[in-house]
């Protein structure tokens, strides 16, 4: 149940009206995208102002097909505000493979579902080889060449990439690169006849990308010995083996270069909200905010100071996004348990809670700023709540 319950029912059915405002819709109407979006289609009377979009759901995102799976991106052409981080949810059947590539962005990856086989080798010519698992992360710094296949079961996962810009489809393929490479030198390089190339595609149409493979056996038998030895840091990281924070009302897991020291450009964090509670009043003083809804629903107001605004819905498979700074709280709307990340690009997690600031500072300069709330000055807080009931 929404917190504002029957807000937007009236007689006349679900129609921009509250408290005493608005009227019924007369003209044409979306009804499933505007019960989607309660929170835009009858805003609380405390949003004001102009407040850039916030929201924007993979489910209105070109999906791309392949054999073998499918990408679909969010970026700013998809949602203009979030110039620091793009977003790309991909599916990989059982064995497929996303080909073997690199990019200018640093790439961090939460698994959703299944498992997959990633490798990377490094400028010092170190590999490596690792097995991912539903709610384990990897990280590629900007630059490094790596793959992705999936294990016996398929998977899909959220890519997250530290540049809004980004776009999944302008990555560095290795069968691009092939076939825009004249032959003699490739025969050059390789230390072969021009002919060895015969089988390959020349046309930019034909490359791989996503295509079919074989599952892949044992990792030990994938793995290749480098006289550089492997890569010093690992580019995954069990995030599902963490223990979370545990807090009225849900629970969190953090990971930032602290613990996942390979990921220097992208911080994170897992949040699970309980039924009717909230991830408090808070905001970050180091980066912009980008979201990614797992399951459930949420409402979100973000602040934006100067008078302005305004509040948004989210539900599985939504990004919302929260500009560098502005204060925000996420409600979980729905009978189940929330689970969202929050993404920053950031060497690490930080944020600054209302409850916590105001119960650190001296009693009476607050009391002097809430006259007339007592009550209020007593539930303040010397930690950080991080999620209420
Ligand atoms: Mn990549
Ligand atoms: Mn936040």
């Amino acid at each position: 149940m929404h917190p504002d319950g029957e807000r937007g029912e009236t007689g006349q059915g679900f129609q921009p009206v509250r408290d005493g405002r608005g009227a019924s819709i007369l003209g044409p109407r979306n009804l499933p995208l505007e019960r989607q979006n309660p929170d835009l289609l009858a805003s609380p009377y405390t949003d004001s102002g102009t407040v850039p979009n916030l929201k924007f759901s993979f489910a209105a995102a070109r999906n791309r097909l392949s054999k073998g799976g499918w990408a679909r991106e969010v970026t700013t052409r998809e949602l203009p505000v979030a110039t620091a981080i793009a977003g790309v949810n991909m599916r990989l059947e059982p064995g497929a493979i996303r080909e073997l590539h690199w990019h200018k962005e640093a790439e961090w990856q939460y698994m959703l579902v299944g498992s997959a086989r990633v490798t990377a080798v490094d400028p010092q010519g170190r590999n490596f080889i690792a097995d991912v698992h539903e709610g384990d992360l990897w990280y590629f710094p900007a630059g490094i060449p790596h793959s992705i296949q999936a294990l016996q079961d398929g998977c899909e996962f959220l890519l997250v990439f530290d540049n809004g810009e980004f776009s999944e489809n302008e990555t560095f393929l290795l069968t691009d690169w092939l076939a825009h490479t004249p032959r003699d030198a490739l025969a050059k390089n390789f230390g072969v006849p021009e002919s060895a190339f015969a089988g390959l595609p020349t046309d930019l149409e034909h490359e791989r990308y996503i295509f079919p493979g074989k599952v892949p056996g044992p990792i030990d038998a994938d793995a290749v010995a480098s006289p550089a030895g492997t890569a010093p840091l690992d580019y995954t990281y069990r995030l599902s083996a963490q223990p979370p924070i545990r807090v009225a009302g849900g629970q969190v897991r953090i990971a930032d270069s602290t613990n996942f020291r390979v990921a220097t450009t992208i911080a994170a964090a897992l949040v699970e909200v309980e039924p009717g509670a909230m991830r408090e009043l808070h905001w970050h003083p180091n980066a912009d905010e980008w979201q990614y809804y797992i399951s459930g629903n949420a409402r979100m107001t973000v602040f934006a100071s100067g008078g302005r605004a305004r509040t948004f819905d989210y539900a599985a498979g939504d990004v919302g996004y929260v500009p560098f700074a502005m204060g925000h709280y996420v409600q979980n709307t729905g009978d189940g348990v929330l689970r969202f990340l929050e993404i920053f690009r950031s060497d690490r997690f930080a944020d600054l809670s209302l409850r916590q600031w105001l119960g650190l500072v001296p009693p009476e300069l607050v009391r002097e700023h809430l006259d007339g709330a007592p009550d209020v000055i007593v539930a303040l807080s010397t930690t950080r709540p991080i999620i209420v009931r």
